[in-house]
């Protein structure tokens, strides 16, 4: 009888052994300044002086070794009030002490994790200021073995140079922001488009790898810069061709031309009459509630009918859709429900004169109620406004209610292939098929990402769900973005995953990366955010 081995059939187990890597590459021109230290952190290679830190400002040269500047941000489910939330990591090498290829011990042990096991559920260690290497031919800084419910898990903690990635933003707004398709600007550079509206929204597509790569090089750093800030949650300032000046700041109000926007549309002006249609019944005689997209008449409107309501004998402009229902009555435009105009009378054409009456009442509202006027037709069937009845106003005031606040929301959305994947394991496609069958959870500095169909591992978040100052750039151009892989030991076993280099999570938070070279020096609590859930121990968010 054969005798079982725990790993037979598993992939990788025919590979050939693989050399083993150099924390660092020999300096590539003999004449290179010994004082220096060149970083491989990215292609660009600086050749940082000592005391200096390298293009991105990521990297430093502190007494000929190269350090990552930032603090790696770790989440906790809770921290204790006054809790020292930045400490340094014992394992990295003193001040000039480093030498190649020589094993050096802790050099001071100035505040190591308590190592009490029952808060090594609550730790998770994140991307954020973790550093990297691209490309990937070296595992990830962290391969963190942690415990969750009594099962091993293993988390591989990377900052991802993405050059294929972009931000979609959504806008709630009803004003005219540009047309579809519409170049948006910053700085003068293009940057993005405007993409289709969705419902009470304006979406835009901004950076992406041709506007990093493929035009100017003043294009690319311009998106570069743009895309660190939108998703570090600053705010940044855009142009559409043709259309509005915007500040867009992730989890704000939008600011369109000048005017911070307030209200999202309770839905289309067939929606709105549908809505209150039963609440002006009696109240009023019509209602038009004015939009860009359809605008609703109430009495022709089913909603109308259904209510047995008399014909008013308005005559509506723009293009009949259905029964109360109109599209293109107006130019879009930042007035009344996202139309150009500012007298909402200019979209009616006349009354019949059979059907209408003097003294008929008459509202017209925009579909957010910001805009409301009440008229009363009269004897020549004109309509001369009137004060509003306190009926009317509270209907209006109830439209304005239901309007949900209106927001920028941000969402990073990367494209996490290539050798991104080489970090966590020798076989980079097992990991993608790992993540489509559900086993490896994908979260961007511990916020939830959402794994598109299809190939590869194209992942979206939500920027504020992300620590503060989650990105950063490099010059190729490219945006530094933090990613976690986390998963069963036995499963990252499986996927061929580098097992030799997993390190206790008390080692981890002790001691920091596995290598020397370009490692961070510190880490710093932070308390995960209430709406996101644990990463660990949950299967990712597939679409
Ligand atoms: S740009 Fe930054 S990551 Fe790239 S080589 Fe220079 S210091 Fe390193």
């Amino acid at each position: 009888m054969t005798e079982h081995t725990k790993t037979d059939g598993l992939p990788g187990m025919d590979a050939p052994e693989l050399p083993q890597v150099l924390e660092r590459a020999r300096p590539r021109n003999e004449r290179m300044n010994v004082a220096k230290v060149e970083c491989n952190a990215c292609p660009v290679l600086c050749q940082i002086s000592e005391g200096r830190a390298g293009a991105c400002d990521r990297y430093a040269n502190h007494a000929g070794v190269l350090v990552r500047l930032d603090p790696v941000v770790l989440l906790r489910k809770t921290l204790e009030a006054g809790e020292a939330t930045l400490v340094p990591f014992v394992g990295r090498v003193a001040a000039g002490e480093a030498q190649e290829g020589v094993e050096t011990e802790p050099v001071a042990a100035p505040s190591p994790w308590s190592g009490d096991l029952l808060l090594s559920e609550e730790v998770f260690v994140t991307g954020v200021g973790s550093s990297t290497t691209y490309p990937d031919y070296k595992p990830a800084p962290f391969i963190v073995g942690s415990q969750t419910d009594g099962v091993d898990m293993v988390t591989v903690v990377t900052e991802g140079i993405f050059s294929y990635c972009s931000f979609k933003v959504k806008i709630d707004t009803d004003r005219f922001l540009g047309s579809e398709q519409a170049n948006v600007r910053c700085k003068g550079e293009v940057v993005g488009h405007v993409t289709t509206a969705e419902y009470g929204s304006q979406m835009l597509s901004l950076g992406g790898v041709h506007h990093l790569t493929g035009g100017t090089k003043k294009e690319g750093r311009v998106t570069a810069e743009m895309m660190q800030l939108l998703g570090n949650k600053q705010a940044v300032e855009f142009t559409i061709d043709g259309g509005a000046q915007l500040v867009i700041q992730a989890g704000r109000a939008p600011i369109v031309n000048g005017v911070a926007e307030q209200r999202m549309r309770v839905g289309c002006g067939s929606a709105a009459i549908g809505i209150f249609a039963r609440q002006f019944y009696s109240h009023a005689d019509e209602v038009v509630v004015v939009d860009d997209h359809i605008t609703g008449v109430l009495t022709e409107h089913q909603a109308g009918r259904c209510l047995d309501m008399k014909p008013s004998g308005i005559q509506m402009r723009g293009r009949k859709s259905t029964p109360g229902r109109y599209f293109q009555v107006a130019n879009p435009g930042t007035g009344w429900g996202g139309t150009d105009i500012a007298d909402p009378l200019s979209i009616i054409e006349g009354w019949g004169e059979a059907v209408a009456w003097p003294g008929l009442r008459l509202l017209m509202t925009s579909t957010t109620g910001e805009h409301a006027s009440w008229y009363v037709l009269d004897e020549s069937l004109v309509p001369v406004e009137a004060a509003m009845p306190a009926e009317i106003r509270s209907i209006v005031d109830r439209i304005g209610e239901n309007c949900e606040p209106s927001l920028a929301s941000v969402l990073f959305l990367g494209g996490a292939g290539g050798s991104l994947r080489a970090g966590v394991t020798e076989n980079p496609v097992l990991l993608t098929r790992s993540i489509k069958n559900a086993l490896v959870n994908v979260t961007c500095g511990g916020a939830p990402a959402y794994v598109w169909p299809g190939g590869g591992i194209t992942v979206m978040a939500d920027v504020l769900r992300m620590p503060d100052n989650s990105f950063g750039t490099v010059p190729t151009p490219a945006i530094v973005a933090p990613i976690e892989f986390s998963m069963r030991r036995a499963d990252y076993e499986a996927l061929g995953g580098h097992t030799s280099q997993i390190r206790s999570l008390r080692d981890v938070l002790e001691r920091g990366a596995w290598h020397n070279d370009g490692a961070p020096q510190a880490r710093v609590w932070q308390t995960l955010p209430a709406a996101n859930p644990w990463p660990l121990g949950r299967p990712p968010l597939l679409g």
